[in-house]
């Protein structure tokens, strides 16, 4: 059974690029007579508000999508990601980094690459780390590199792949090699919320069957610790489809960020649903 889903954020008001994405997750999951799952990503409780969530939900169904009930909220299942957090742990693959995003900037701007590394910081010191602990200072469980390339052995460390039915960024599509350190030892648990974004999302891509992860191309590279933590955690790889990205009429892409106009806003101007949908490329009846 084909399984896709819409994951986004309550971090802001849905804007066309949104839109285009939820209706392409739908769009396939219609043609292929499979399912679509809608999911709300807010396990950052810095940046989500439960009224961009209540949006979310208003904007979508305006748009004419559909979606199985009950939604999974990710902050409603947070004991679920400490748990893989755990397992993690005891098979020594994860270590506590207590450095501040500041500390790790001024370390990379030393480093001869720059910004172009990846970071992995690597474990403290024992004694720094026993120091820190008993500070009561707060830290991070990120993954180690090392650790997990010994735990897979070298032939599955250098033969994952992914299969890529939409597109990457240059093109690319096919069943590609996954590079496993492109996000670096990317942090798992976040020290405020004990989970981060691709913990809580290979897990529940898995928990909740997703045969095809539909998504933007700006996630492309979010792929690549994705495949490498369903490997380890011997979660089924999804197919993935990313799709361009929608720009704008200045040709720069829709974002939160640059308060691209809501659907809120096209709606209250009076733009329907239907000439949307239809300039979106997606013509009544999906
Ligand atoms: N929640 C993520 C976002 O809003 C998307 C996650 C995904 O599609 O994998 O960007």
């Amino acid at each position: 059974m084909f399984v896709t889903r819409f994951a986004p954020s309550p971090t802001g008001r849905l804007h066309r690029g949104h839109a285009f994405s939820a209706l392409t997750a739908w769009s396939a999951a219609k043609a292929a007579g499979g399912r679509f799952v809608l999911r709300i990503e807010d396990i950052d409780p810095t940046r989500c508000r439960p009224e961009y969530e209540a949006g979310i939900l208003e904007d979508l169904a305006w748009l004419g999508l559909d979606w199985e009930r009950p939604v999974r909220r990710q902050s409603d299942h947070l004991g679920d990601y400490a748990a893989v957090i755990d397992a993690l742990r005891a098979r020594g693959l994860l270590y506590r980094c207590f450095r501040t995003r500041k500390d790790i900037l001024n370390a990379i701007g030393d480093a001869p690459h720059g910004a172009m590394e990846a970071v992995r910081p690597g474990p403290h010191r024992a004694e720094e780390e026993a120091r820190l602990l008993a500070s009561g200072a707060a830290f991070a469980w990120r993954l180690s590199l090392d650790r997990a390339r010994e735990a897979l052995g070298e032939a599955v460390w250098h033969g994952m792949i992914f299969v890529e039915e939409g597109e990457g960024p240059d093109g690319v599509t096919g069943v590609l090699p996954v590079d496993p350190t492109a996000a670096g030892d990317v942090v798992l648990a976040r020290k405020d919320t004990g989970v981060a974004y691709h913990l809580a999302v290979t897990h529940d891509d898995a928990l909740q069957g997703v045969t095809h992860v539909i998504r933007g191309q700006d996630l492309f590279a979010a792929t690549q610790v994705q495949r490498l933590i369903q490997t380890l955690m011997g979660w089924p790889a999804p197919t993935y489809r990313h799709h361009r990205l929608l720009a704008g009429p200045d040709g720069r892409r829709y974002a939160k960020r640059d308060r691209s106009v809501t659907l809120a806003e096209l709606r209250a101007g009076g733009l329907t649903a239907e000439a949307l949908r239809d300039e979106l490329g997606f013509s009544c009846g999906g």
